[in-house]
């Protein structure tokens, strides 16, 4: 496996084996510290910082994690699975991700992301073309919307979406369904509408609000802005499914 910088390094907060809901197949999952967005409701506060800090994550190198990952490569070869990246927001460091895109394709591992668009585009026309799956998150079209919920205005995503819908061999929507923000017919239809003009997309995940990050906004010494509004169930999102597939989309609930 000659040309892989294996000393590149990242900040990683954690290595999850055995998913089956982030890409095909059983997958591990390599969570990179770093991310541009403040979503109200974001269960892993600790990965936005992307240096390490007292509890969360430390420096990895790529041979580091290759040590981790190897690991589960008889059950990634035998489900069709592989390494999916994911954060924080994994593009935040293209070179590290570049490098262990590399690894995986040595072995015979397919490779997926979990992004939330809001990105260059220098990293998409780099990286995306490189990775076997894309799980975007698309989470609201109105702009003030979308401001009010994640701390940043989504015209870049929205454009940066159909650039990876052009170049990503495989790409699914994923929408996180958060009360009070996205949780009603009209802002799913409007991203059903929207995902029209992605042509290469014909699933949508939607994905129930959970507060299992709750307790982290206090030990982080921060407050947690979705208060004591209760998680969702996948029964609450059938009629949101029906919306989904009336415009014509397969949709899996919790994906
Ligand atoms: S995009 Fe994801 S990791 Fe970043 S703040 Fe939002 S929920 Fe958290």
């Amino acid at each position: 496996m000659g040309n892989i910088d294996y000393d590149k390094k990242a900040c990683v907060f954690n290595i999850q084996r055995y998913s089956i809901h982030d890409g095909p197949g059983i997958r591990t999952i390599v969570f990179i510290k770093g991310c541009p967005l403040r979503c109200k409701w974001c269960f892993n506060p600790e990965s936005q910082d992307p240096r390490p800090t007292k509890d969360f994550g430390s420096m990895m190198s790529v041979a580091d994690v290759y040590k981790q990952i190897k690991k589960d490569e008889v059950i990634y070869r035998r489900s069709g699975g592989g390494i999916t990246f994911s954060g924080g927001e994994a593009l935040t460091q293209p070179d590290f991700v570049e490098e262990l895109i590399k690894v995986c394709n040595a072995n015979g591992w397919t490779t997926a992301v979990e992004t939330e668009g809001y990105i260059s585009e220098r990293t998409i026309t780099r990286i995306i073309p490189k990775l076997d799956y894309v799980l975007l998150d698309i989470k609201a079209i109105p702009e003030d919307v979308h401001r009010r919920g994640t701390g940043v205005s989504n015209h870049r995503i929205l454009k940066n979406a159909l650039l990876i819908n052009q170049l990503a061999k495989n790409v699914v929507v994923r929408v996180p369904v958060i009360p009070t923000f996205n949780y009603s017919k009209k802002q799913i239809n409007y991203i059903c509408e929207f995902s029209k003009y992605l042509n290469n997309v014909n699933t949508l995940h939607l994905l129930p609000y959970m507060t299992v990050g709750r307790k982290k906004y206090k030990k982080l010494g921060r407050k947690y802005e979705m208060g004591d509004i209760a998680p969702l169930s996948e029964d609450d999102l059938l009629p949101l499914k029906e919306i989904v597939e009336e415009h014509g989309f397969n949709c899996v609930l919790g994906g």
